[in-house]
């Protein structure tokens, strides 16, 4: 699993797009929130849009993994999607804020916590103003969070600054290449002299992070 992380503005959703469609073996996990549906977002797609009563009842169902309330509105991980991720053979990608990534490494120390960096503070209220998506008080109050959750950078496994959008997919595919290389995801069973075994050596379950050809992303 690997988890994606910025403040609002610092570009997660679209690199973890970027990738989604460069790698067949890589999918995303749809969160649950109480905010309203932006202009082109579709239900069950980009979230599960429910009301404040369905969330409250998912919570007392124990249906969340985790859940958090971030710029006044609720977003929650489904246990569900984690099965899924984890029985998938697939990377799984988790975009959340910073309460919902730390929880998460708390609860799976395997997955892999990303943070997308902004390259500057002034960059950062740039590109949430030219995303225009909330009213002016709404994206203050996303400001002032993002200058706070901007802090949490040292309690991930990696960070990378988010410059060019090119470069920073690349990063991000390099780690988890470098991740599924690991000597403890090595599959050791399958690799010696043993009938069965082949001389290859593979990491562990079906997941393989293929490379394609480098595309123009623009
Ligand atoms: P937005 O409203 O811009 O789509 O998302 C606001 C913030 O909520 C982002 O930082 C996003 O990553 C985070 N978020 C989305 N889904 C979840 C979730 O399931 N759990 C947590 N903790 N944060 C989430």
């Amino acid at each position: 699993m690997v988890i994606l992380s910025s403040p609002s503005g610092g570009g997660k959703t679209t690199v973890c797009e970027k990738i989604l469609g460069r790698h067949k073996d890589c999918v995303r996990s749809i969160s649950v929130t109480t905010r309203k549906r932006r202009k082109g977002e579709r239900q069950g797609q980009d979230y599960l849009f429910v009301t404040e009563e369905e969330f409250k009842q998912k919570i007392r169902r124990r249906e969340f993994v985790e859940w958090a309330w971030v710029h006044g509105h609720r977003y929650g991980t489904l246990k569900r999607s984690v099965t899924r991720a984890q029985e998938g053979g697939k990377v799984a990608f988790f975009v959340l804020d910073v309460q919902g990534g730390i929880a998460m490494k708390k609860l799976y120390p395997q997955s892999v916590l990303i943070f997308v960096l902004p390259p500057s503070v002034g960059e950062l209220k740039r590109r949430l103003i030219r995303r225009g998506t909330e009213d002016s008080q709404e994206m203050k109050d996303r400001l002032r969070t993002a200058l706070k959750e901007i802090h949490f950078w040292s309690k991930y496994d990696y960070v990378v600054i988010n410059k060019n959008l090119e470069q920073t997919v690349r990063s991000v595919e390099t780690i988890i290449q470098a991740e599924e290389l690991k000597a403890g995801r090595f599959d050791h069973t399958r690799w010696g002299e043993k009938k069965g075994q082949t001389q290859r050596p593979r990491p562990k379950g079906r997941r393989f992070f293929r490379f394609v050809p480098k595309r123009d992303l623009a």
